[in-house]
């Protein structure tokens, strides 16, 4: 008597495609109206703020041209923005390369 013992080896877990990558939000805050950002270039070991930082919006990094996104945003408090002695980069900022002006000029979204 012979006992067989046959071990099927059954192939499990198919590999899981995805077609379509989630969203992910580029900036940590998510909203219309802008907000006190601080940025961090990596390459350069750069960091530097912006009273005008926009959701999912870069700025540029002055050394290497990098777009780099706001690694922390808080909102700002009214009338802060344009009290900042520093004037708005508008050559580095991405929301005033989109709007074609500088965007502490841009009037707020209405729906
Ligand atoms: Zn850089
Ligand atoms: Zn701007």
């Amino acid at each position: 008597m012979s006992k067989k013992t046959s071990t099927k080896g059954t192939l499990k877990g198919k590999p899981k495609l995805t077609s379509f990558q989630e969203k992910k939000p580029l900036t940590p805050y998510q909203g219309k109206d802008p907000c006190f950002g601080w940025f961090l270039c990596t390459k350069c070991n750069k960091s530097w703020s912006s009273a005008y930082s926009w959701a999912n919006t870069h700025q540029q990094c002055k050394s290497c041209l990098g777009n780099i996104y706001p690694y922390m945003q808080k909102k700002l408090e009214k009338g802060q923005g344009k009290a900042t002695k520093t004037p708005h980069p508008m050559d580095l900022c991405g929301k005033c390369k989109t709007l074609g002006f500088n965007c502490q000029n841009s009037p707020k979204n209405r729906t």
